[in-house]
């Protein structure tokens, strides 16, 4: 009697320990569905912004986290200029912190890049959770290495200091620092690739493709909301001679410094290419004529004003005809390639014109 009561207690024993088994393993099934999900998102992510939104929001969303960070290093602040290439600000995202070096990151680890699980200890963890310190109770810091070189880290941290402590199991979370380190490379290198493509080679500044594009995204944005949208095209005059005379090398020299003179007199808003040969353009964003033709007028100025100087001692004096054309901000009747193409032929127009009335100058050609 008494045998069969224990053995009734053991089963409902068993089935209970049984019950929780299946309910953990499905708990831990989703667990890792999730993850998965997640990692999928990360691997397929098309562009740094995304890489960005998905590591410092969906990821943290998905692990319940209280503080998710990215560090990376950035020594010649490329990946800066990429985020602003993409309209975002690095300063207005405080989860995401920039070192010029990999120094005080490599200190978290010593000789072994593994991730780092423990209580947080603010001298050695509070720069990585600007504005968090004070309530992160624990972390885990994977690093992130691609080529063995600590590139960056990802740093989670819980309010909760049981949630990472030293000798947990830590294979999930070293995975995902493998993933994001491998997306981060390849959303930098297709942002290289798209740079390179957009970009001219001698000068520096952006090609007439990259113009073509903001042509049309400007465009647009002043037949929605914009203040004005000037065009400026610069030919240099008599190039042809300055090769002639001082050699093909420093005409290419003159370019580069022609193209930085004229940078100079421009807002950082303002885009400067190279349109081709020792032809530029410049798109002038929230501009109406006036102030296109004083900018103008100042970049012509300040090319004139002093000869252009060569590694041989002597200086080439050099000028431009500029011509300068402007889409207003009310709604044109034009469609977008309509204006872009008129903005471009009566600047182009403006430039000829110029030439016509003895070069070194400025023309303005009216859109209507
Ligand atoms: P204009 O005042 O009428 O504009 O005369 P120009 O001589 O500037 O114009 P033209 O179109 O006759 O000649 C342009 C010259 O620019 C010819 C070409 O060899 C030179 N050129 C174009 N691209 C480059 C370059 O990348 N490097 C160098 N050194 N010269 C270039
Ligand atoms: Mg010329
Ligand atoms: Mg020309």
């Amino acid at each position: 009697m008494t045998e069969s009561v224990d053995l009734q207690a053991e089963n409902r024993d068993l089935r209970l320990q049984l019950q929780a088994l299946i309910s953990n393993a499905r708990q831990n099934e989703q667990i890792l569905r999730r993850q998965q999900e997640l990692e999928l998102r990360i691997i397929g992510v098309g562009g740094l912004k995304e890489l960005v939104q998905e590591v410092l929001v969906s990821y943290r969303r998905s692990t319940e986290l209280d503080a998710v960070t990215l560090s990376l290093v950035d020594p010649e602040y490329e990946v800066h200029r990429m985020l602003q290439g993409v309209e975002i600000n690095p300063a207005e995202l405080p989860d995401l912190v920039f070192f010029e070096d990999n120094c005080d990151l490599a200190q978290l680890f010593g000789t072994q890049l593994a991730a780092q699980l423990g209580p947080f200890n603010p001298d050695r963890h509070a720069f990585l959770f600007p504005g968090l310190d004070s309530a992160v109770r624990s972390v885990a810091i994977l690093p992130l290495v691609r080529r063995q070189e600590l590139i960056g880290t990802l740093n989670l941290g819980s309010f909760d200091k049981g949630r990472f402590v030293r000798g947990m199991a830590t294979d999930f979370i070293e995975r995902m620092g493998g993933i994001v380190a491998i997306s981060l490379e390849n959303v930098l290198n297709s942002e290289r690739l798209k740079h390179f493509g957009l970009t001219d080679a001698l000068t520096g500044v952006h090609n007439r493709r990259y113009f073509e594009q903001r042509l049309y995204d400007e465009v647009a944005r002043v037949q929605r909301y914009g203040e004005g949208l000037s065009c400026l095209f610069l030919d240099i005059d008599h190039f042809k001679k300055i090769n002639d005379t001082h050699g093909h090398q420093a005409g290419d020299l003159a370019l580069q410094q022609v193209a930085q003179r004229i940078r100079g007199q421009l807002r950082s808003c303002d885009v400067l290419v190279r349109y081709g040969g020792e032809e530029f353009a410049a798109l002038l964003t929230d501009t109406p004529e006036a102030g296109a033709r004083a900018t103008a007028e100042r970049i012509r100025a300040a090319i004139a004003a002093q000869p252009f100087p060569l590694p041989d001692g002597s200086s080439i004096p050099i000028t431009l005809s500029v011509g300068v054309a402007t889409q207003g901000h009310y709604a044109s009747s034009l469609s977008i390639e309509g204006v872009a193409r008129a903005l471009v032929e009566r600047a182009d127009q403006g430039v000829y014109r110029a030439k016509e009335a003895g070069r070194n100058r400025v023309a303005v050609v009216s859109l209507s």
